[in-house]
C-alpha cells in the first residue's frame, strides 16, 4: 500500500476530477483551488497549513485517505485504507574520518593541525585553556576557514621548561561550508524527472519541517526510483548509498552538493545503491545524480530536498522556491514533463 504508484496513481485521478468539475469541487478543495493562485513559498504553506489543521499536537504521523470521488483529505486519525506518513528527517551527517584534528608532539613543541579531506571548506574552531609551561601565552580562541582538502596549523605551543610538555586542555568543533559565503537568488529546477508529483510538506512543515538544520525543506511524494537530478551545478561533497530501510541514519542515503554560492543542496531518502555520483565530482544542472526512495526515517517514498548554509558553526536552511509549481494542474496537462 505503500507503493508510489499508490501516490501516483491518487494524484492524478484527484487532479484530473478537479480539471473537469472546477466549480463542484471549489468548496471540497478550497487549498488546492486557491493554492493554484498563489506562488509556491505560499503555497506550501497553504498545504502546511491545511496537514497542521486537523493536527493537535506536535503530530509526526498524518493519514492520507482519498475517497470514491477521488477527494483527498488528511487526519492525525487512523483511517481504514490511508496512506500514512511518518515524517522525522533530522540530519546526522559523519565527517569526523574526514575532518580531524592531530596534535603533534615533536621536540617540544605541540601543534594542533586540521585535516580536511572533503572536498569542501569546513569552518573550525579551537579553544585552549588553562595553559601552562608555555613560553608565548596562544591565543585561547582560534576560527577559522579550511580550504578542502588542506592541512592547516591552527596553533601551536613551545615548551618553556624543556622536558616537560606544555600543558593545556582543548576542545575543537566544526562545521561543513564557509560563513563568509553569500547565497545568490536562484530558483531551482524540478530536481527529478517524471512525475507530476505532490509536495506532501513544505517549509515549516510541523511533522519534522522545525529545526534550524531543515526548517525550509520541502518533501515531494514519488515513486521510488524516480530519477534525481541536479537542480544546480556544484561539486558533490558527500554521498552515503548503503542504507536500507530505516538504516542507521534518519537522512537514509543522501547526496550533498555545494553550489558555487556556498550554499548547499542536499538530496535525501535515495534508494539503496543507486548513487551514480561520487565525492569530488563536479555535477552540472540535470546530471543524473540517483534515484528516490525510502531510506532513513521516512514512511512513504518520497524526496526531502534542502538548501543549507553554515551561518556560524552551524548548517541550517535557507528558503528556496522552485522555478514552477509542485504537481500543479499545467504540469499534469503536458502530460508530467
Ligand atoms: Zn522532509
Amino acid at each position: 500500500m505503500l507503493s508510489g504508484e499508490y501516490v501516483g496513481a491518487d494524484l492524478s485521478a484527484n487532479e484530473a476530477l478537479l480539471d473537469a468539475h472546477p466549480a463542484e469541487h471549489l468548496l471540497v478543495f478550497p487549498a488546492v483551488k486557491f493554492a493554484r493562485k498563489l506562488p509556491m513559498l505560499a503555497r506550501s504553506l497553504l498545504l502546511c497549513g491545511l496537514f497542521m489543521a486537523s493536527s493537535s499536537a506536535v503530530a509526526a504521523t498524518i493519514y492520507k485517505s482519498t475517497d470514491a470521488n477521488g477527494v483527498v483529505s488528511y487526519s492525525d486519525k487512523p483511517t481504514p485504507g490511508a496512506w500514512v506518513f511518518v515524517f522525522r528527517d533530522q540530519m546526522v551527517e559523519h565527517l569526523e574520518t574526514q575532518v580531524r584534528l592531530d596534535i603533534q608532539k615533536r621536540s617540544g613543541i605541540t601543534a594542533f593541525v586540521v585535516r580536511n579531506e572533503l572536498f569542501a571548506p569546513v569552518e573550525v574552531e579551537l579553544k585552549l585553556d588553562g595553559v601552562s609551561n608555555v613560553r608565548t601565552s596562544p591565543p585561547r580562541l582560534v576560527r577559522q576557514v579550511v580550504p578542502a582538502r588542506s592541512s592547516v596549523t591552527l596553533a601551536s605551543l613551545a615548551a618553556r621548561t624543556v622536558g616537560q610538555p606544555p600543558r593545556y586542555t582543548h576542545a575543537f568543533r566544526y562545521a561543513l561550508g564557509d560563513p563568509s559565503a553569500r547565497p545568490r537568488a536562484y530558483r531551482y529546477p524540478l530536481p527529478w524527472t517524471g512525475g507530476p508529483f505532490q509536495l506532501t510538506q513544505g517549509a515549516n512543515g510541523r511533522y519534522s519541517h522545525f529545526g534550524p538544520k531543515g526548517r525550509y525543506a520541502q518533501d515531494i511524494a514519488m515513486p521510488e526510483g524516480t530519477p534525481i537530478i541536479a537542480a544546480r551545478s556544484g561539486m558533490v561533497i558527500k554521498v552515503e548509498n548503503n542504507q536500507s530501510g530505516r538504516g542507521t541514519d534518519p537522512s537514509g542515503n543522501f547526496v550533498r552538493v555545494l553550489h558555487d554560492d556556498g550554499s548547499m543542496g542536499v538530496y535525501l531518502h535515495l534508494m539503496q545503491g543507486s548513487v551514480v555520483v561520487r565525492e569530488g565530482q563536479r555535477v552540472g544542472l540535470g546530471a543524473a545524480l540517483a534515484r528516490s526512495g525510502n531510506t532513513g526515517n521516512s514512511t512513504g517514498p518520497h524526496l526531502h530536498f534542502v538548501i543549507q548554509r553554515n551561518v556560524g558553526l552551524a548548517l541550517e536552511s535557507i528558503p528556496y522556491q522552485f522555478n514552477q509549481p509542485v504537481g500543479s494542474l499545467p504540469n499534469f496537462a503536458v502530460g508530467g514533463q
